[in-house]
């Protein structure tokens, strides 16, 4: 059993960038347009692709292929609608600081986004531009406001998060650990995952405005050399040098064995 998960950011209307989540030319880079994003999700049905329920990996079931959101854009009312429309249940993570304001979900919108069967998880409060800097009382306060916001508004506990900007670090886990985070969503491109302390650690794979309805596809069902092209890409980008603690030994243990999985 192997689970896929995919990440996706916001959906917007054709050249309409800044009109869901965070604004400018970065963040628009992991933005879809609407047409787009919904030719991804019809050809990864056609496929026949087994999507996970995303409660049942939060309990520890790792099977299928699980989509996932960052940032809490508001466009995710639209990706919920979409995937609702075609029987299936993503996990929506939010950076709880800009709940209501411009361009990113109200509370109300989480309500209905949890009650369409969708899982809402934490994406920090503020999304820090690298929160692997941020010394432990800020960490701790990031993923405990965060987890509190979420719980007071869908009446229930929260215990599922993705890392903001993908700065995973030893620090950041144990932090998000300590704030009764069971699940933790990285931007490392692999279907392996691992444990640390009382928390589960899953990889993603990244969907960018240029990828086609294709690239969902091969990396949904591990189809070509999809996964292995991003897990590539990832280890030529991200120095495993900053890495801190047992992540960085994980990986470099990995790498040494050659026992790289995608
Ligand atoms: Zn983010």
């Amino acid at each position: 059993m192997t689970l896929a998960t995919l990440m996706y950011h916001d959906v917007v209307s054709a050249g309409r960038w800044d009109d869901s989540g965070f604004a400018g030319s970065a963040a628009a880079h992991y933005k879809l347009e609407t047409a787009n994003f919904i030719a991804h999700l019809d050809a990864m049905r056609a496929a026949g692709t087994t999507f996970a329920d995303p409660d049942t990996v939060a309990g520890g079931q790792y099977d299928g292929c699980l989509l996932t959101y960052d940032d809490g854009g508001a466009s995710a009312s639209v990706a919920g609608e979409l995937m609702k429309a075609r029987g299936i249940r993503g996990c929506f993570f939010i950076t709880t600081g800009r709940i209501g304001s411009a361009g990113f979900v109200d509370a109300p919108a989480l309500r209905a986004l949890r009650q369409q069967g969708h899982l809402i998880g934490s994406h920090s409060h503020t999304h820090p531009a690298n929160i692997s800097a941020l010394d432990a009382y800020a960490l701790h306060d990031e993923w405990r406001r965060s987890v509190d916001t979420l719980e007071q508004i869908l009446g229930e506990r929260v215990h599922t998060a993705s890392v903001p900007g993908g700065f995973m670090s030893a620090s950041v886990l144990r932090a998000a650990d300590a704030a009764g985070i069971r699940t933790l969503f990285t931007s490392e491109p692999t279907t392996r995952e691992w444990h640390s302390g009382s928390c589960a650690v899953l990889g993603r794979y990244a969907l960018l405005r240029s990828d086609a309805p294709a690239t969902a596809v091969a990396l949904a069902v591990g189809e070509g050399s999809a996964r292995l092209r991003q897990w590539a890409a990832w280890n030529v980008k991200k120095p495993l040098k900053r890495w801190a603690g047992p992540v960085y030994r994980f990986a470099r243990a990995r790498l040494l064995h050659g026992r790289v999985q995608t």
